[in-house]
């Protein structure tokens, strides 16, 4: 690609996943998706990836990997050097530089379960990476935009770091996305001097340190040394600087009001858009719903379940507590009277064994498909009636919006961006689903009856489908509030 000379804003995504290269959740769809947006705006947005296991592979199958490598970069850390072969790809328009460190990106699993701190190695390298990518590639951005604890040692390392600190401490702007605040990186401070930070980076007498009740918060460096903190919805934004939803910082996160703003954020139309995926068994649109009738009967089918009149509800997400994964256990059985469930969904073995357990019980109500299946997720989204959302707290949830999208009317608990995007049919007349707000069996089951009702009338529900499939979801308007942003940023 080459580069266009007239883009003004030039931007370094930096995250630790990238659809389709790695995924776990939201953020690799947005980290993909966000920077294509951007650029669909005339901005210069560019990403950074770890070469996690089979990214490479994966993006030499897709044919965008460059033959050639564009060199190597190297980070200091524990006071060794660590090296890193750099590659360019080009994901859907966007270049992104993948760094190949086996011995830091080999692990499967890729996000620790220990608070060691060498098991934040990884992380910290990414970070540092980042700031030396720009010589190794020859292209330098104004602004790095930093996603989630996994890149928040950047901004950090801007304001403590002995060496990158001094050295480029004017050069870049930086944003902080904080797609899940429940996830800080909290680590033994005991790696900061061997990652070259400064003893200021965790002096507790300085409230705007790294330092966290005696660890390390990543999450906390970044916010308090970012130029700007963004949220990936605007509910969640206010949500986080409560006790209930702030996980411990939500006074730092009040601290930093000032530069605090939500966004909302998307889906990407050319991967979620029933009319033309390629997934799924017949293709359909809001002004032809027959297609979604076929997807049914696929799915019915995949699922060796015959139709028996009753509604499809679905669940797609990580088996998380904050998925409300309780309270749609304690439910499953009503739920299950008048309709049929389907599970997609990875993470606790807890959770996994409980449904596993109740599946056997009940398997001509309730089928249970443990993993990530990307293929899957999208006949799901397309063959199910009803979305179930039933979440303890929500950053902003794209799976609801991927639901919509495929008119799957999701019902949804009303927390952070499930209440900024779902509107309650009985709220108002182009209402896109069904809402609860107590975090309970009986107030999710209250919605699904809701719901289950609505779904046996038939044109009624039609338009409710309609509705939310013309709800826009896509990235566009969420991009132009990215792009006043940094403009923003650059004029302030
Ligand atoms: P998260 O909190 O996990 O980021 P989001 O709703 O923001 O939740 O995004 C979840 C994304 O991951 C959606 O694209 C959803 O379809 C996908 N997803 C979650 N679990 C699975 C799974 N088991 N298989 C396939 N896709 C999944």
């Amino acid at each position: 690609m080459t580069e266009n000379p007239d883009f003004t804003i030039k931007v370094l995504h930096v995250a630790s996943e990238l659809a389709p290269l790695k995924k776990t959740g939201g953020l690799g769809d947005i980290a993909a998706a966000l920077p294509k947006a951007l650029r669909a705006l005339g901005a210069d947005a560019r990403a950074v990836l770890p070469a996690w296991s089979g990214v490479l592979d994966e993006a030499s199958e897709r044919g965008y990997l460059r033959k050639k490598s564009l060199g190597r970069l190297s980070v200091a850390l524990n006071y060794r050097p660590y090296s890193a072969r750099v590659w360019k790809v080009v994901c859907e328009g966007v270049p992104v530089y993948i760094l190949e460190q086996p011995e830091l990106f080999g692990a499967d699993n890729i996000y620790p379960d220990g608070i060691g701190a060498d098991a934040a190695l990884p992380f910290i390298f990414l970070s540092l990476a980042a700031l030396e990518l720009p010589e190794t590639v020859g292209w330098k951005p104004q602004f790095m935009h930093a996603h989630d604890w996994q890149a928040a040692a950047l901004p950090a390392a801007l304001r403590w770091h002995k060496y990158y600190a001094p050295r480029s401490n004017s050069d870049y702007d930086t944003i902080f996305t904080i797609h899940n605040i429940a996830h800080q990186g909290i680590f033994e401070h005991s790696g900061l001097e061997g990652w070259g930070f400064s003893s200021e980076a965790f002096n507790a007498a300085n409230s705007g340190s790294m330092e966290f009740y005696g660890h390390l918060s990543l999450m906390k460096g970044a916010l308090t040394s970012c130029e700007a903190i963004t949220t990936v919805s605007p509910r969640y934004s206010l949500e986080i600087q409560t006790p209930d939803y702030g996980f411990g910082l939500d006074g730092v996160i009040r601290d930093c009001n000032r530069k605090l703003g939500g966004i909302l954020n998307g889906i990407d139309r050319d991967i979620w858009n029933p009319a033309n995926d390629m997934l799924i068994a017949k293709n359909y649109d809001a002004d032809n719903l027959s297609g979604k009738e076929a997807c049914r009967s696929a799915l019915l089918k995949r699922l060796c379940w015959q139709d028996d009149g009753r509604p499809l509800l679905a669940f797609i997400g990580r088996l998380a507590e904050q998925k409300g994964v309780d309270i749609l256990l304690e439910a499953l059985r009503t739920l299950t009277e008048d309709a049929r469930l389907i599970v997609l969904g990875s993470g606790s073995a807890y959770y996994n064994n409980r449904l596993e357990h109740m599946e056997r019980d009940m398997p001509d109500a309730l089928y249970n498909f443990n993993g990530f299946s990307e293929e899957l997720a999208h006949m799901v989204y397309a063959g199910s009636d009803i979305f179930l959302m039933p979440s303890l707290f929500e950053p902003c949830g794209l799976s609801q919006l991927i639901a919509c999208a495929y008119g799957t009317v999701p019902v949804a608990r009303a927390t952070g961006g499930l209440a900024d995007t779902v509107l309650d049919v009985e709220e108002s007349r182009d209402g896109n689903g069904f809402l609860f707000c107590d975090y309970s069996a009986d107030a999710l089951l209250g919605a699904v009856k809701r719901a289950r009702r609505a779904w046996g009338e038939r044109d009624a529900w039609q338009e409710i489908m309609r509705s939310a499939m013309k709800k826009d979801f896509s990235w566009e308007a969420s991009a132009r509030r990215y792009i006043e942003l940094y403009n923003d940023i650059l004029t302030s």
